[in-house]
């Protein structure tokens, strides 16, 4: 099959890559469409090898193969891939008896993603998409998890004031988490024009620029001065501003969930927190928590024919053309938000 790799300097290149071979319980997925994600950007700035597994966990498609352990009654069914976690549990450890996948301590290793032909995942990690989505909507099934996951373990509840810290794939997802799970004012930071508007657009009620105290200060004044209930940090990188944002936006015991992945160590100064009494919460892909796993909520929130997430999808390309799709991505000068390869 075709499938693309990272070459270890700045260039996504296809190359002949063997076809996946279902084992036991596997499905094999013929790739509709796989979003580019923000850590693919990142981590490819970081790399100066080239990739030996092709990359794409935001993954949609058609079950066309499964193992001899697995119902072939599924084949044929439209799926969206948890890549991460449950598709490449063990399904037995202690972790995976609580639904925590991602925590598996025996998961396969090495196995490659969706800027490919094909993909090879357990075939109980592959979650049914309803009729009404699209591919679009499929491969933001993913995304919308970590969100979903994140809104979870920061434990809101109904009518919560939110802060959210950036407004990419997943400062927006978590603005339609937030806001279908029940929140209140929903404040965010954008630094683009395009991410302000569609965070508005998707339920936020106030944007402003991460840049100085501006949005400390909007956050302050829609709460009595108090700040957030609860703030939903989603950049990460290489600074340390948005956590310190996030102390500062929100309340005395508020909790501040990090979904970013900081990429080195930082300073941070942690009396600020402890004086205000918040509760820090690290928040990791997504799982089973109070009996639903976050990609049967994603499915159910897309499935409804009023949401209209598949508009943060602002770019398409052929897997061919995957290396202009990246480019496209880190460019934001394009308008872009979500940039998907598209194999439909
Ligand atoms: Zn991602
Ligand atoms: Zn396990």
């Amino acid at each position: 099959m075709e499938a693309a790799f990272y070459d270890g300097n700045g260039q996504m290149i296809i190359q002949q890559h063997p076809d996946p071979v279902a084992a036991e319980g596997d499905a094999i997925i013929q790739v509709k469409a796989t979003g580019i994600c923000g850590s693919d950007l990142l981590m490819n700035n970081d790399k100066e090898e080239a990739d030996e597994l092709p990359a794409g966990h935001e993954v949609t498609g058609i079950i066309v193969d499964v193992g001899a352990a697995v119902d072939r009654e599924i084949v044929g069914k439209r799926v969206a891939i948890e890549t991460i976690g449950q598709g490449l549990a063990c399904s037995t450890c202690w972790y995976c008896r609580m639904g925590q996948y991602r925590q598996c301590q025996n998961k396969v290793q090495a196995e490659g993603g969706g800027f490919a032909e094909y993909i090879k995942r357990k075939a109980i990690g592959c979650y049914e998409i309803s009729e009404s989505m699209t591919w679009d909507e499929g491969a933001l099934v993913e995304p919308l998890a970590v969100s979903i996951h994140g809104i979870r373990r920061g434990m809101m509840n109904g009518g919560e004031t939110v802060a959210i810290l950036g407004a990419g794939t997943i400062g927006l997802t978590a603005v339609v988490a937030a806001k279908q799970l029940g929140a209140g004012k929903i404040f965010v930071t954008a630094r683009h024009e395009q991410q302000a508007a569609m965070a508005l657009s998707l339920g936020a009620d106030y944007t402003c620029s991460p840049e100085g105290e501006e949005f400390e200060n909007l956050v302050r004044s829609h709460t009595n001065g108090r700040g957030a209930d609860l703030a939903v940090e989603t950049v990460g990188g290489k600074s340390n501003r948005t956590l310190i944002q996030s102390v500062e936006s929100t309340r005395m015991q508020g909790r501040i969930v990090i979904l970013g992945g900081f990429r080195t160590p930082l300073q941070f100064d942690w009396l600020a927190p402890l004086l205000k009494e918040q509760s820090i919460i690290f928040s990791s892909c997504y799982g089973i928590l109070d009996g639903y796993h976050d990609y049967e909520m994603a499915i159910n929130l897309l499935s409804n024919q009023s949401n209209s997430l598949s508009d943060i999808v602002t770019h398409k390309y052929p897997l061919e053309e995957i290396q202009q799709g990246f480019e496209c991505a880190y460019d934001k000068s394009t308008g872009s938000i979500k940039v998907q390869i598209h194999q439909d």
